[in-house]
């Protein structure tokens, strides 16, 4: 458990590991934004652009609670 005086900003910051993250489609370069959770330290997974549904390969690091390196690549059918 973390102290409460001394982690008030941490807990802040780790009460919400949800970032938005804009990005655009390596598949048709529209805007869009993705969730991701830095709670994790790094995550390779796939997901659906919002706007043509192909899919793409999103990668992260994370420390810290902040986003270290972001990388979006679309894949091949
Ligand atoms: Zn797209």
């Amino acid at each position: 458990m973390m102290e409460e005086d001394d982690f008030e900003a941490d807990s802040l910051l780790y009460r919400n590991f949800q970032q938005l993250v804009h990005l655009k489609c390596p598949a048709c370069w529209a805007s869009i934004s993705v969730m991701v959770d830095l709670s994790v330290q790094a995550q390779t997974y796939i997901e659906d652009c919002e706007v043509c549904c192909r899919p793409m390969e999103i990668s992260y690091q994370a420390a810290e609670g902040r986003l270290m390196q972001f990388e979006a690549r679309a894949l091949e059918q």
